[in-house]
């Protein structure tokens, strides 16, 4: 018998931003910023039974959007966005493993010298045999994002949760942008088409559509917030839920 607590989902997928991994540097990889989010994930594992998958973004490298307006072809400048995304998880696998964690990064997109495919099956299994899976290389596809991966991937694998981690200090969805509205207010739960409707843009609208077919909650968080990662574990209502 495990002496870890159960936790409110079993089977979590986590979505990181590139920008998390970039730091106060703004871009590449801040060690001290990935070491935060690494030790926040193992001290949840630690103390709760939850497999853990992760989506990893690449916006601290290369956006396909930013590539596109620079006058590269679009789908092109995405595949580019795709492997910064790689870069990210490799980085982030060798900081889990650093300490002992066992992980397996699985890419859309075949590189078979550094990571293994994704399957989703096998991602599966990873899960049930507790290493934490890092899902990199997007969804394979151009005019995609990393928000639409981890939503897809987390229906995939029946996730219980996506867990959409932000890094600028928003610590969920406001009924304004609360850097530019001081009146914002913070909204602990919303319907899917609230969100749609509203365009309230914390996260792509394919990805919220594909949640809101597939009845996945997405809770957005404050991923640099003390303990937020345990508490949501543990039940409290922190950030906003959607659902
Ligand atoms: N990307 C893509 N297809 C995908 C996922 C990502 O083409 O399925 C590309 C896209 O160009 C995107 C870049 O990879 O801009 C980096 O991902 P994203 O911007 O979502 O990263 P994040 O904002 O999470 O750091």
């Amino acid at each position: 018998m495990s002496n870890k607590k159960t936790p409110r989902w079993n089977r979590i997928l986590l979505k990181l931003s590139g920008e998390a991994f970039a730091g106060e540097k703004g871009f590449g990889i801040d060690g001290k910023a990935i070491t935060k989010i690494v030790d926040d994930i193992i001290e949840a594992r630690e103390a709760y039974d939850v497999e853990i998958a992760i989506a990893v973004g690449g916006g601290n490298f290369w956006r396909g959007m930013t590539g596109a307006e620079g006058g590269i072809d679009r789908a092109q400048s995405d595949y580019m966005g795709m492997l910064a995304i790689v870069m990210n998880a490799l980085a982030l696998q060798d900081f889990f493993e650093q300490r002992g964690v066992y992980t397996r990064v699985q890419t859309a997109i075949r590189m078979p010298q550094i990571a293994e495919e994704y399957i989703r099956r096998r991602a599966i299994r990873h899960l049930e045999k507790g290493r934490i899976v890092i899902f990199a290389a997007g969804t394979g596809d151009p005019y995609f994002t990393s928000d639409n991966t981890a939503a897809l991937r987390a229906v995939e694998i029946q996730a219980d949760v996506l867990l959409k981690g932000t890094h600028s200090g928003v610590d969920g969805i406001y009924t304004a942008d609360p850097k530019k509205d001081a009146g914002a207010t913070k909204i602990d739960s919303l319907e899917y088409l609230e969100v749609i409707n509203k365009d309230l843009r914390v996260m792509d609208q394919t990805a919220i559509t594909h949640a809101r077919e597939n009845d996945l909650p997405i809770v957005v968080f404050d991923l640099m917030g003390e303990g937020n990662l345990q508490g949501l574990l543990s039940g409290e209502s922190i950030g906003t839920i959607v659902q």
